[in-house]
């Protein structure tokens, strides 16, 4: 192992981020030294890197922040893990004092230390160091394939529990089955008898999601949410929007039955009208971000038991700065990871 490795750095507010070679960091009091098979890339860094989207801290750090790989070496009093183990690194860390971290709710902390990829180092370079609390085994699953499971397999996770929370199936309206909307349709199946019904602008992301177990595919349009209610009979239980737009919400908020709940999970800068009689009566909006760790537990105990299939695009780690621009022109079919130079 060499002193140094190359790392894909966001370096300042504007730029797009640069290599640059750095020190291999070393781990600490009860941290892990994890050799990166691969980092994926998303939305999240086109904001960062291309849009200039000042919610996260300044720069500079090292990009990625849907990472799995090896423990290559153990700081002091961590005697959990063996190197060698095969692990997903979360990138949300916890406080483990607020009351939202005492119950088990980490994704809701309420004083959130720096997100790995997203205010410290993350997993774009060949090692990275993350503290043992925030990882999860991998098992018998190989990291290289693992990857999505990090941030959009949990994330989706996520957004599935909680539409399953108020019928434990039903029917239940997936728009947007892309990277994360593939891995709910998936886990809905897996979960649950829902009726899934999905919708997307892209015929061949509806064929993926009949392949993978939706009920019912509809391009989205005008006519959208009279498909939708032929679909539901009986009413629509749950709605996963993982686009995010006015257009998806106000379909959302159109076939939304009494005591259904709209999960929002894409970040598309819609807006959605909620009130007395606005939505149906006892009907509930929530949004979600992010992940508990007993989700990303739960999510990779299904893909160890092959329930369900996990896919991604991998491309080498020298054409970050291409991946990101097929990522922003729609380019990629599924979730792209960049292969670590280090696997
Ligand atoms: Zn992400
Ligand atoms: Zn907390």
């Amino acid at each position: 192992m060499t002193d140094t490795m190359l790392a894909f750095r966001f370096v300042e507010w504007g730029h797009p981020g640069e290599y640059r070679e750095v020190p291999v960091p070393q781990p600490g009091p009860g941290q892990a030294l994890v050799r990166v098979a691969g980092s994926g890339l998303c939305g999240t860094d086109i904001g960062l890197l291309r849009s200039g989207h000042r919610t996260w801290p300044d720069p500079p750090y090292t990009v990625g922040h849907e990472t799995a790989g090896w423990i290559e070496k153990l700081g002091d009093g961590v005697s959990d893990w063996t190197v060698g183990d095969g692990v997903l690194v979360s990138a949300l860390p916890w406080c483990g004092s607020c009351r939202k971290c005492q119950i088990e709710l980490e994704n809701e902390c309420r004083s959130r230390p720096a997100a790995y990829g997203l205010g410290r180092d993350g997993g774009l370079a060949a090692y990275m160091v993350a503290d043992t609390r925030d990882l999860v085994s991998l098992g018998s699953l190989d990291p290289r394939t693992a990857v999505p499971l990090a941030d959009a397999g949990s994330t989706s996770y996520r957004a599935v529990r909680l539409a399953l929370e108020p019928m434990r199936g039903g029917n239940i309206v997936v728009i947007g089955v892309g990277g994360l909307g593939e891995f709910a349709v998936q886990y809905l199946r897996a979960l649950s008898d829902a009726n899934v019904v999905a919708l997307d602008v892209r015929q061949r992301a509806l064929e993926r999601a009949a392949e993978l177990g939706a009920a019912h595919t509809f391009l989205a349009g005008v006519d959208s949410a009279v498909a939708v209610h032929a679909a539901s009979p009986g009413g629509v239980d749950a709605v996963i929007d993982f686009v995010g737009v006015n257009n998806s919400l106000r379909l959302a908020s159109e076939v939304i039955g009494s005591g259904g709940r709209i999960v929002q999970v894409g970040i598309g800068g819609g807006r959605l009208s909620v009130g007395w009689e606005v939505l149906p009566r006892s009907a509930q909006y929530v949004t979600t971000s992010g992940w508990r760790l007993k989700d990303m537990r739960e999510a990779v105990a299904l893909a160890q038991s092959g329930r369900i299939t996990l896919t991604s695009e991998h491309i080498p780690f020298r054409d970050i700065h291409e991946g990101i621009d097929q990522l922003q022109r729609g380019a990629f079919r599924g979730r792209v990871v960049v292969d670590s130079l280090a696997h």
